[in-house]
């Protein structure tokens, strides 16, 4: 038998097994929905058709000089996007979209590919496998995070916190996830705080304020004692600017994060989003 990568349909997390897996772990999870018509898992080769045929891109753009995003389209799954801090030490991955093209690789490529590897929790993990296989960076992940990553090979773990080269350290944080990881990069001043923080926006893209959950789907909101944690990691980090699981946002501060964490502690738990920015950020 030999072992290939699938791709659960459903939410894009991928497998490495000998063929379709009996179920996926992200989508049996309390914290996803379960695929309605059952799971279905494409093949490497079955994304590679579907790129053929033009029904599946992958795209990138400079969110500043020295960070690049990459996106499906149409986003795969949950749509995870993979984010690459460019770095003369080395560059450093966090997160990964489900699917790159031969030609985001072989841009990735000419901008120096990879040194370093990471993800915060499994909703970010996307197709970092296909990274890893082509660019070998080292690939670490949180203690507790290990048990998620079967579709890829960790090199090594951390505890707390671990520093990497270029300004840039990974904190364990916990709470949406066990080994849920953020990624802060003094030198841009951003964080990565995978789904530490979701953006909530209105109708006319204007992000209005910040929520956060243990499990988005099925509403669950965190304990006091996991926000607290959150507080305490996050908030002794400056930053001026965020990048979630899925998107950038724009102008969200150390700031404004301590002052929601801080509201939420004040209240009964809840997911919905209770601190309300006065003035609206700008996407
Ligand atoms: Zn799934
Ligand atoms: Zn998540």
């Amino acid at each position: 038998m030999t072992l290939a990568h699938f791709m659960c349909r459903h939410c894009g997390a991928w497998h490495e097994y000998f063929a379709s897996p009996p179920t996926c772990f992200v989508c049996s999870d309390v914290r996803n929905a379960l695929p309605p018509e059952g799971f279905v898992f494409d093949r490497e080769s079955d994304l590679r058709e579907r790129v053929k045929q033009g029904e599946i891109t992958t795209s990138w753009r400079y969110v500043e000089d020295d960070i690049v995003v990459f996106t499906n389209a149409p986003s795969l799954g949950i749509g995870s996007s993979g984010y690459v801090i460019l770095r003369p030490e080395g560059n450093v991955g966090f997160e990964a979209t489900a699917w790159y093209t031969d030609e985001a690789l072989a841009f990735l490529d000419s901008i120096g590919g990879l040194t370093s590897l990471s993800s915060s929790h499994p909703h970010g993990m996307g197709a970092l496998w296909q990274l890893q296989r082509r660019f070998d960076p080292e690939v670490v992940m949180h203690r507790d995070a290990v048990r998620f990553t079967k579709a890829f090979d960790v090199d090594f773990t951390f505890d707390d916190t671990l520093s990497l080269a270029g300004g840039i350290s990974l904190h364990h944080i916990g709470g949406h996830y066990e080994g849920h990881a953020v990624l802060h990069d003094r030198r841009r001043r951003a964080l990565f705080c995978g789904d530490a923080i979701k953006f909530e926006w209105d109708n006319e893209g204007l992000m209005m304020g910040l929520s956060c959950h243990k499990a988005f789907h099925k509403r669950i909101p965190l304990s006091h004692g996991e926000v607290r944690r959150y507080l305490d990691v996050i908030g002794a980090l400056d930053f001026a600017q965020v990048f979630s699981t899925f998107e950038h946002g724009p102008g969200v501060t150390t700031a404004d994060v301590v002052r929601f964490y801080t509201d939420l502690l004040s209240r009964p738990r809840t997911t919905s989003s209770t601190v309300r920015f006065a003035e609206p950020r700008r996407s």
